[in-house]
C-alpha cells in the first residue's frame, strides 16, 4: 500500500484532481470533507456534532477525522494505496497519521501540494457555491474563516513535510482545469518514479 496526501488551500482543486490521480494509480480517494458532509446529510450524531463547526469554517475534532481515516484504511484492501484529501489539516493530525502508518509498518510516499493565492481561493469558492450548493461555500464570513484556519493550522504542515523530505509542490493556477490537471499528474508521475 502506498500513502499519498493531496495538499492545498480550500478551492485548490484537490477534489477535482484527486479523481484523476486515484483512477490513474488505482488509489482509494479519501476526502474527510466529503465523509463529513455524508454524515451531516445522514443526520448521524457525528454529523450533528460536525455541522456547526463546518458551517463556521472551523475544524472538527481530530479524533473524529482520524477515526474516519483508520476505518477507511481497514475497509479498502483491493487498491494499490490511498490518496488523502483534506487530511491531515494540522500538526497534531500529521503526527497521529505518522503513528497510524507506523502501526501498519508503512510510510508516506509523498505530499502533492497544489498552491493557489488567497484571491483565487475566494473567486473559485464563490463560483463553486453556485454549482455545488455547499453550505460552507455560501457565506463570505465562513470562507474567510476557512482561509484563516488554513494559514494558521494547515500551512505549517508544509515545513513539517519538507523536513521529512516528501513535499512536492505545483502551481494550481496555470490556466484551464485540464492544464492544471496535467501539471498535477506530471508531479505525481515524478514522485512515482522515485
Ligand atoms: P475544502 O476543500 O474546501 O477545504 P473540505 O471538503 O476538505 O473543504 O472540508 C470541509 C470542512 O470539513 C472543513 O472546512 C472542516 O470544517 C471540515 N474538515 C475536513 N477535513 C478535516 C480535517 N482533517 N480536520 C478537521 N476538520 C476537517
Amino acid at each position: 500500500m502506498k500513502y499519498y496526501i493531496l495538499f492545498g488551500p480550500p478551492g485548490a482543486g484537490k477534489g477535482t484532481h484527486a479523481v484523476a490521480i486515484a483512477k490513474k494509480y488505482n488509489l482509494k480517494h479519501i476526502s474527510t470533507g466529503e465523509l463529513l458532509r455524508a454524515e451531516i446529510s445522514s443526520g448521524s450524531e457525528l454529523g450533528q456534532q460536525a455541522q456547526s463547526l463546518i458551517s463556521a469554517g472551523h475544524l472538527v475534532p481530530d479524533s473524529i477525522v482520524e477515526g474516519m481515516i483508520e476505518h477507511a484504511f481497514d475497509t479498502y484492501t483491493e487498491v494499490d494505496g490511498f490518496l488523502l484529501d483534506g487530511f491531515p489539516r494540522n500538526i497534531a493530525q500529521a503526527e497521529d497519521l505518522d503513528k497510524i502508518l507506523a502501526k501498519r509498518a508503512k510510510q508516506l510516499k509523498g505530499v502533492i501540494s497544489i498552491m493557489i493565492p488567497d484571491e483565487v481561493v475566494k473567486t473559485r469558492i464563490a463560483k463553486r457555491a453556485a454549482v455545488e450548493g455547499r453550505a460552507d461555500d455560501a457565506s463570505e464570513e465562513t470562507i474567510n474563516n476557512r482561509i484563516r484556519t488554513y494559514h494558521a493550522q494547515t500551512e505549517p504542515l508544509i515545513e513539517y513535510y519538507k523536513e521529512k523530505g516528501c513535499y512536492y509542490e505545483c502551481d494550481g493556477n496555470q490556466g484551464t482545469i485540464e492544464v492544471n490537471q496535467r501539471a498535477v499528474l506530471e508531479l505525481m508521475d515524478s514522485i512515482e518514479a522515485i
